[in-house]
């Protein structure tokens, strides 16, 4: 099982950092960009790419965001708590 299996949408990208950019998962629908605290254990990689895609599945091609960058935080705060 890998993070980028559970990402069907092919408009969201997980980038595995090696341009040098760093690891990130990139919305290309409407450019918002998470990158996630390294090092990451797989089940919260796992949480995390399922989180970015249920709040990015819905973004539309004209740019137009569905996400808040407040939830995302909120999200991975959640996450890297244990809560
Ligand atoms: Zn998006």
């Amino acid at each position: 099982m890998t993070p980028m299996e559970h990402i069907k949408e092919d408009w969201i990208i997980l980038h595995d950092g090696t341009d040098g950019r760093g690891l990130r998962y990139e919305c290309t629908r409407c450019g918002r960009v998470y990158a996630p605290a390294l090092p990451l254990e797989v089940e919260v990689f796992v949480a995390l790419s399922k989180a970015f895609t249920r709040h990015h599945k819905r973004c539309r091609p004209s740019g137009e965001s569905r996400a808040s960058s407040e939830i995302e935080t909120r999200i991975a705060a959640a996450i890297e708590s244990g809560a």
